[in-house]
């Protein structure tokens, strides 16, 4: 995996985005650094579980989903692996879950494989792994969105390994993904530590499997903008637009 540094302009949160908070703590006064603790979170957009639509997802197990919003996993510092083709919400999801964290007051941090990657991979080459590993740890929930994009080098699988353990039983992991388990020894390069990887992963672990179709392409057929054309891959993985 290339070794990108890609800096993320700071989300702008929009006005009313916690209405239940601002109505506790009165008109101008202080929403206990929530604001603060949600732009650590590094979300790259933000999106709610109010604004998942689970009638246009019925692979989706809603109560499952509500369990989840109830945040009993990240005190428990249990994982979620949200797995499914591009599309389909799983970023959406794991970032209203992680959202929702931020709100009942815990440190949220969402990376991307890459750009998670990237930072274990400097660290080391600059002799400060251990702190960043250490850095990893502090969140209550970390979100490592889009795992299995891109194949992991030995070194970035074993980086990742290190991580995984430094967390286990101590935080939650969100990881979102494309490929289904069998094809993680293909993404981890190693079939020993994919096997090692998952079964850190998922001894305490809550795993949604959302098949369907895209909602972007969905939302696009809906406006007949598609017509019979098959939409190519790279349109498929087309990025949001980061607020
Ligand atoms: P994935 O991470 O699975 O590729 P995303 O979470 O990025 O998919 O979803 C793509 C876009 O579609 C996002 O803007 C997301 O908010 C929206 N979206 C996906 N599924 C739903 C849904 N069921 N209801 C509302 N919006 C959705
Ligand atoms: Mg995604």
């Amino acid at each position: 995996m290339a070794s990108v540094n890609r800096r993320r302009k700071a989300i702008s949160i929009p006005k009313g985005f916690w209405p239940e908070r601002s109505k506790r703590s009165g008109a101008g006064g202080s929403n206990g650094g929530i604001d603060l603790r949600l732009r650590m979170a590094r979300f790259p957009w933000l999106k709610t579980v109010e604004q998942f639509d689970f009638e246009c997802q019925p692979s989706l197990d809603r109560k499952v989903m509500r369990e989840l919003a109830g945040l009993s996993c990240v005190e428990r510092a249990e994982n979620v692996v949200l797995l499914g083709p591009p599309g389909v919400g799983k970023t959406h999801l794991a970032i209203a879950l992680g959202i929702k964290a931020v709100d009942a007051g815990s440190a949220v941090l969402f990376l991307t494989l890459e750009t998670l990657m990237s930072r274990l991979i400097r660290a080391r080459q600059e002799n400060r792994l251990e702190r960043m590993l250490q850095q990893l740890t502090y969140p209550r929930l970390l979100i490592l969105d889009e795992l299995g994009y891109l194949p992991l080098s030995r070194e970035e699988a074993s980086l990742f390994f290190r991580l995984l353990v430094r967390r286990y039983e101590r935080g939650s992991l969100i990881v979102t993904s494309n490929k289904g388990f069998a094809d993680w020894g293909e993404v981890f390069n190693d079939q020993v530590l994919a096997t090692a990887i998952l079964d850190r992963l998922l001894h305490h672990a809550t795993t949604l499997n959302i098949k369907g179709e895209s909602y972007r392409l969905r939302e696009k057929r809906k406006a007949g903008l598609l017509g019979r054309r098959s939409v190519t891959a790279a349109e498929e993985v087309t990025p949001d637009v980061s607020i």
